[in-house]
């Protein structure tokens, strides 16, 4: 187990903000995820859990208390047949490169989420998602460590309450209860189709691209976000700032009356938030030294801001006008590094 002392939360988080934590701990297998609670608990310290920091924001005072981050590695097959794979991944792995390791197997479930940056154990708790998967689409089960009852523990993937950007890891009274250790996966052989959404759709016409298999879909998706997302060890971001809105079938009727495009499915009405940005007029505008991304409105780019206040300004800033326009509250999607209820 690695104790490091007094980190800025500016270096292990992608947007690059933050005062230091006191202490950050690096568990390497599932024991230490123990002794790291207990370590918090006789300092009398709050704990928080984070990954790459690719989805989480530090304040200017940073956090007093103990970061405890997953480096659990291994991605180990537990059973393969004809039909399908059942994975179990270490929660330290970078999520990017499961993707790979199944996806060159020729699996599918995962490959339009390749190149989404940040840890396997983070996954499931923001059910991330892109290009209409997500990973609650393929989850099974992982492994925790419950800091309540304190006890090793298995969760299924059923009961995790998983809807966009939502699961029992990050809402209500469980946000930040569990530790996840490790994450496994059912995938199957086979390949996705059509509908894509409009841009994958445009890729694969465009490089005449009618097989579907898992590695050409990952090479589709990787081309087109190394196009229009920034990289997290180059670019300061916390990937898209502001959630999408899923609306009921009336909020879809009206959002559509005022002109705004609703992309609908089977299960979902879904308004793109980076429409609204870009139709008010913000890509490329720049707020408190954030900058709104020319090629992902979605994205802010920290530029030169160094301070959380710069952000929470630029933030208000941008909401205003949206609100103004479209009478929509929009929502950041990346959460802040604080002590929890739970913690208390
Ligand atoms: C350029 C860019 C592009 C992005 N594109 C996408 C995208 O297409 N789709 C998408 O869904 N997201 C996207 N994101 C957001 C981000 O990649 C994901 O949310 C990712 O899961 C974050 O992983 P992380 O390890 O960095 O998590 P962190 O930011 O470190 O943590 C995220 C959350 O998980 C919790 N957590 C972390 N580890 C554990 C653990 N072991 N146990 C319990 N809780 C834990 C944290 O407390 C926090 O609530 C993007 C981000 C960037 C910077």
């Amino acid at each position: 187990m690695i104790i490091r002392e007094n980190i800025p939360l500016s270096t292990i988080t992608t947007m690059r903000l933050g005062g230091p934590a006191d202490f950050v701990i690096d568990v390497e297998n599932p024991n230490e995820a123990l002794e790291a609670i207990v370590f918090a608990e006789e300092k009398n310290l709050p704990f928080y859990f984070l990954g790459t920091g690719a989805n989480s924001l530090g304040l200017d005072e940073g956090f007093h208390g103990v970061i405890i981050r997953n480096h659990i590695k291994g991605i180990d097959i537990i059973s393969e047949s004809e039909d399908g794979i059942v994975v179990k991944v270490g929660g330290g792995e970078v999520w990017d490169d499961f993707v790979e390791f199944v996806t060159n197997k020729g699996y599918s479930g995962v490959e339009a989420m390749s190149k989404i940056p940040g840890s396997v154990a983070a996954a499931p708790v923001q059910n991330i998602g892109a290009y209409g998967q997500d990973v609650s689409n393929t989850l099974e089960s992982v492994e925790v460590f419950d800091t309540m009852l304190d006890e090793y523990t298995e969760i299924l993937a059923k009961d995790c309450d998983f809807a966009y950007r939502h699961s029992i890891f990050n809402s209500g009274d469980s946000a930040g209860r569990y530790f996840i250790l490790t994450c496994t996966f059912r995938l199957l052989k086979g390949r996705i189709e059509p509908p894509f959404y409009n841009s994958l759709q445009a890729y694969l016409d465009e490089h005449s691209i009618s097989d579907y298999s898992p590695r050409n879909i990952r090479e589709a998706v990787s081309n087109i976000r190394a196009g229009k997302l920034p990289d997290p060890k180059a670019i300061a971001s916390a990937g898209s700032f502001f959630k999408n809105f899923i609306l009921s079938d009336a909020e879809a009727d009206e959002a559509e009356k005022k002109g705004i495009p609703v992309y609908r499915t089977s299960t979902e009405n879904k308004i793109n938030t980076g429409w609204l940005l870009e139709d008010a007029g913000l890509k490329g505008k720049s707020f408190h030294g954030f900058k709104v991304s020319d090629k992902a409105a979605l994205i802010l780019i920290n530029e030169s801001a160094k301070t959380y206040a710069d952000l929470e300004k630029a933030e208000a800033e941008i909401a205003k006008i949206i609100f103004d326009k479209y009478g929509l509250k929009i929502e950041p999607e990346p959460v802040i590094i604080k002590e929890r209820a739970l913690n208390d």
